[in-house]
Parts: structure tokens; sequence; C-alpha cells
């Protein structure tokens, strides 16, 4: 499985997952011509994407949802209060996910998990490479890690996970104290030191690539948020990478490029 962020903060969020064919979008935060545009510099036709997860109904995740299912047939996935909560949908290509059961989309198999955040029904996901076994964990917007999260996201081969905000530079950031309150908040989003501290739990041999997610252009720098994870990581069994996604641009692919079976980890 391979992943690309096609852009990656609070102006707009995608992730393309592909493996075997089968090419999957989380989430669609960005105009049709926009996800058009940065598929294209992954060599993806958006025709052939097989169908949408949405996190959740928060703009920056289903911006173009709409346009987009209507000018290109897409399938979309979501938890049943997300697929509720965003108007103007093709509901005969809509698949409300009610239970935490797995289901199949081609290649894959994912599985939806609830994290806390201030939106009507959101979750992070987890895609299986039905063929190889790869597993990829993706968790945009969290205020907090619940177990069910942390058991969900355990034995990963690749990891995106929101890296949102330096702690400091929000306390003496612009923004006023009720903001702070609500990003900082269990509903909110996760921070360098917690989501750098999820990273050294979930960091296990198979652990190649750690993609940090939605940072904040006000109160976050790439620099700080890959630190963090790196210096979680330092010391732990994982050897994997750390890369921060832009917004602005697709970054990848990310995950398993040779698109073998799972490495075999080798003593030499
Ligand atoms: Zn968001
Ligand atoms: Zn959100």
């Amino acid at each position: 499985m391979k992943a690309w962020t096609l852009g990656s903060g609070s102006k707009g969020n995608s992730i393309l997952l592909e493996s075997d064919g089968t090419r999957v979008l989380i989430d669609a935060g960005f105009s049709p011509r926009a996800l058009a545009q940065r598929l294209a510099t992954a060599g993806v036709q958006p025709e052939s994407i097989s169908a949408v997860i949405v996190t959740h109904e928060h703009i920056d995740h289903m911006k173009g949802i709409s346009a987009a299912q209507r000018k290109w047939k897409w399938q979309l996935f979501g938890s049943a209060g997300t697929i509720a909560a965003i108007a103007d949908l093709d509901e005969a290509r809509c698949t409300a996910i009610r239970s935490t059961a797995s289901f199949n989309i081609g290649a894959l198999q994912f599985e939806l998990i609830r994290v806390p955040h201030d939106a009507a029904a959101p979750t992070a996901v987890v895609a299986t490479a039905t063929r190889t076994g790869f597993r990829t964990g993706v968790a945009h917007d969290l205020g907090a890690v619940p177990d069910t999260l942390r058991a969900a996201f355990a034995r990963l081969d690749l990891l995106l996970l929101e890296s949102n905000h330096d702690e400091e530079m929000l306390r003496n950031g612009p923004y006023p104290a009720f903001l702070q309150s609500r990003i900082t908040g269990g509903s909110g989003h996760l921070s360098n030191r917690k989501s750098a501290a999820l990273t050294r739990e979930l960091a296990c041999e198979q652990l190649r690539h750690l993609v940090l997610l939605h940072l904040s252009e006000v109160n976050n720098t790439p620099q700080h948020a890959v630190s963090a994870a790196e210096t979680a990581l330092r010391g732990a069994k994982s050897k994997c990478r750390v890369t921060a996604a832009p917004q602005d641009r697709a970054a990848g692919p990310f995950g398993d490029v040779t698109g073998g079976v799972r490495q075999l980890a080798l003593a030499l």
C-alpha cells in the first residue's frame, strides 16, 4: 500500500491510499479542481478513485465531496453521524458505517474508530491491504487518544497522525483564549507533544514511516513537529522516518513503495 497526502491543514485535507489497483481517498477537503490537480501530481485520474472515506463533516475535510461525487461518481463511506451531517450528497452513492466491523473496498479492508473531536461522529481509519497485510493508520483531528484507537493502531506499517500545534507557540501566539481552549480541549486537536507520546507508544519494528498531519500554520512549524516526533522515537524499536505533510501541495508516496509483501526484519 502506498499513500500520498494531497494537502494537510486547516485549509484542506485529503489522503490517497493505493493498493493493487484500488484507490481510496481519506477525506476530500479541496475543490474538485484542486483535487484533480493534486491527484495529477501522483499520476492519478479522479475517475480511477474507487471511493472516499470522510472522517468528519468539518469543511476542511469534505469541502469538495458533494461536487466531486456528482462529477466523478465517487462512492462515499463514513460513520452514520458524519454522512448525516453533510448536506447535498448523492445518497445513492453513500454507505453509512454503523458498527465497528471492518468493510472492504476492492483490495483494501477498512476499520473506522471513533475519536473525540467537536464533530457529529468523527473517526480515525485503519486500512489493511488484503494481499500483503500492510497496515496504514490515519488520524486527523482528535483532541485525545482513546484506548480503542491505541488498540486499533497497534502493529502499523505506516502512520499518518495529527501533530497540530506546539503548545508553547499556541500559548504565546495570537489566538484568543476561547480558541486556545477549543484547540487544547479533549475535543480539539492533538499537540506535537501528545502526538509524539502516542507515536512512542505505537513505535514497533514494522513501522517504517510517520507522516505528521494538520500542522497549524500559526502555532507550529514542520521543524517543531518533526523534532518532537524524532525525539520521542529515539531509542524506540522502530527505525521509521518522519515527514511533515505540507498544506499547499501533494507529497509522497509513503509506505510500501515496492509493492511487495511485508519486509522481514533480517539481522544482517
Ligand atoms: Zn481538520
Ligand atoms: Zn475537524
